[in-house]
């Protein structure tokens, strides 16, 4: 891969003692691809903020960049306000800031902030430029947006409330993605845009995670998913030959880095990288 090109690696907290030594067993691995920074989901899978806390500086003691995801559904301006001040405290530059979203879906009633662009609002008014702040982009639209162009006005709301970059939701078309940066460009907004890439390991697991987040399953895909049945070697060697290609064709045509969703483990991500000139 060249060295222009820099990768980031999002991690999710441990639930036990024993998923957090895997956890540093992966990290460790993929600390050797040199990521301008990891990050770590906050709220996702019933994570808690302390777990957050915890996992960024268990990252920062391994001597990397490490990045909260902060949601603010559900939370109220002083809790954010603790939180920012707790992470300014502990030298954490950057911040990937969400709105989230609640396990029962109560959509985005809950909490003092409606959406991401008013966290990303309320960040900047509180810890001025303290932060990088870097925000979802979605180039398949998010699940809940009623148009694609009603979606791209949010996602330039973000931008001007003062996100700095941006990565996306993981999709398996390229062409996707290039579209979005376009009608995005086309907005005037000009900062990074940075793919999530989802490894393939799980067929079960990527159906529901699909399914959930809105991101599209090519047909071909899941025909050969299906195909292989409960053959986790060969789902897998499918997985890294396919997104090995796309993220090349990302690379190769101007995307600013990958983002690899690793769901903490180091295998998929290691060989997709390995593929990469
Ligand atoms: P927003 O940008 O606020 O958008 C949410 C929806 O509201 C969109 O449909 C948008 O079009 C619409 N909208 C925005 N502004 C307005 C407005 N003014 N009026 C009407 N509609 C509006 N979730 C977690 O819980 N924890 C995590 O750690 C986490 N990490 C993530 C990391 C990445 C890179 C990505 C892409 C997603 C992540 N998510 C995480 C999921 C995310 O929280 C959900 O996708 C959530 O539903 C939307 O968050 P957002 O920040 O994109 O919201």
């Amino acid at each position: 891969m060249s060295s222009a090109s820099s990768i980031s690696l999002e991690f999710f907290p441990p639930r036990d003692i024993a998923a957090q030594e895997k956890l540093v067993r992966s990290a460790k691995q993929l600390l050797a691809l040199h990521p301008s920074y990891v990050s770590v989901t906050f709220g996702a899978g019933g994570s808690t903020r302390s777990g957050t806390a915890a996992t960024v500086s268990l990252m920062q003691n391994l001597g990397c960049e490490a990045a909260p995801h902060l949601s603010c559904i559900g939370s109220s301006r002083a809790v954010l306000t603790e939180i920012l001040d707790a992470y300014h405290a502990a030298g954490i530059r950057r911040i990937v800031a969400l709105r989230g979203d609640t396990p029962s879906g109560m959509g985005a009633d809950a909490g003092e902030l409606r959406y991401a662009s008013e966290l990303v609002r309320f960040i900047r008014e509180h810890s001025g430029d303290w932060f990088h702040i870097e925000v979802a982009a979605y180039p398949e639209m998010h699940p809940q947006a009623l148009t694609a162009p009603e979606d791209l006005d949010h996602f330039a709301t973000k931008v001007k409330a003062g996100a700095n970059s941006a990565i996306t939701q993981y999709f398996f078309n390229a062409d996707a993605y290039f579209d979005f940066v376009n009608r995005a460009q086309a907005k005037g907004i000009s900062i990074p845009i940075v793919p999530g890439i989802m490894p393939i390991t799980n067929h079960s697991q990527l159906v529901r995670f699909s399914t959930m987040c809105g991101a599209e399953i090519p047909r071909w895909i899941r025909l050969r998913l299906a195909e292989f049945g409960d053959d986790r070697a060969s789902i897998r060697a499918f997985g890294v030959d396919v997104i090995t290609h796309l993220c090349q064709r990302l690379l190769d045509q101007g995307a600013p880095g990958l983002h690899f969703y690793t769901l903490n483990n180091a295998d998929s991500v290691l060989a997709i990288h390995r593929g990469l000139s």
